[in-house]
């Protein structure tokens, strides 16, 4: 039996069921909160439990909440676990905006701090990180970014605990997080690249797979980036290729986003929310040829594959 640290404590992997691979509960700015009050919090936990009881009733019964490590809100995510009986799994790491903190500091130090969330705890919360996020963006490799991703891959060799990305697919950056993992020593197959849905260019997914990493089609729901039908038609063609055992699915969706006001993200992607991919996206894979056996893999035996590989190296 494989065991995967949750917020709610150790999990066996075999019950994870229904994953989706790359959400939030919530996103808020660094320390914004803290120093100029904006939110009700109260109010946006109960909003928070309702949104996860209704994606439960839908069958999911894991989330992986890919929030960065300055942006974390443990003590919210742990409430709605307690109302909701959700399985969460939260991330270390940091984001590609690497605070100036570890800026000045080594990758060795940053790790060090990772390594901690994952074998002693976050803070005082009592809760483990599962797996380890960190980002690059358009800008690609800047030394920042590049000091993240390694001490992303020191901790992960020094835990054993999976790494999640976040890229800009454009830019195929992708390909340039797993040169600097592949350095750094880290089987790639241990590694998902984030958001590489945004892009249904089948020469670059093919060019990450074929290196052995699983591919995050995570962002359904953000049509201005790529059209749903578009994402739909890109993980069909893939799965006839052959590779359902390297995509897994994901909305990249929160309860509480902080970024813009909520009024407008509802009115621009009205569609980015939890529900999407069982109301609308597995129906339309089905639609486009994709197998039930085939949806099981990426939703199902996939996260739990990814969650399986463990031990230090
Ligand atoms: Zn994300």
């Amino acid at each position: 039996m494989a065991v995967v640290n949750s917020v709610s404590g150790p999990l066996d992997t075999a019950d994870l069921g229904f994953t989706l691979m790359h959400e939030h509960i919530l996103v808020q700015s660094p320390g914004v909160e803290a120093n100029f009050h904006v939110w009700d919090r109260q109010q946006e936990i109960d909003s928070a439990v309702a949104k996860v009881k209704d994606v439960m009733a839908r069958g999911v019964s894991t989330l992986v909440d890919l929030t960065p490590g300055e942006a974390r809100d443990i003590p919210f995510v742990q409430e709605v676990v307690r109302r909701t009986g959700m399985q969460i799994i939260v991330a270390t790491g940091v984001y590609f905006y690497v605070p100036p903190y570890f800026q000045s500091r080594s990758a060795d130090h940053a790790a060090e701090l990772f390594v901690r969330d994952i074998q002693e705890g976050i803070v005082d919360t009592g809760v483990k990180a599962g797996v380890i996020k960190c980002a690059a963006d358009e800008a690609g490799i800047t030394p920042h970014v590049e000091k993240a991703l390694r001490a992303a891959a020191r901790a992960h060799r020094a835990t054993g605990v999976p790494i999640s990305t976040h890229t800009h697919a454009a830019s195929e950056v992708g390909l340039k997080q797993q040169d600097i993992f592949e350095q750094e020593g880290v089987d790639l197959g241990r590694v998902i690249i984030g958001h590489s849905g945004d892009s249904d260019d089948i020469d670059y997914l093919r060019r990450l797979i074929d290196r052995g990493s699983y591919i995050g089609m995570d962002r359904f729901g953000l049509d201005m980036i790529l059209p749903t039908d578009k994402r739909v038609a890109t993980i069909a063609r893939l799965c006839q290729m052959g590779h359902a055992e390297k995509m897994v699915l994901s909305h990249d969706a929160s309860c509480y986003f902080d970024w813009f006001d909520a009024a407008l993200v509802r009115q621009t992607v009205p569609n980015w929310h939890y529900n999407f991919i069982p109301d609308h996206v597995i129906p339309a894979l089905r639609q486009a040829g994709v197998s039930e056996e085939q949806i099981h893999t990426m939703t199902v035996d996939n996260p739990r594959r990814v969650f399986e590989r463990q031990g230090a190296y």
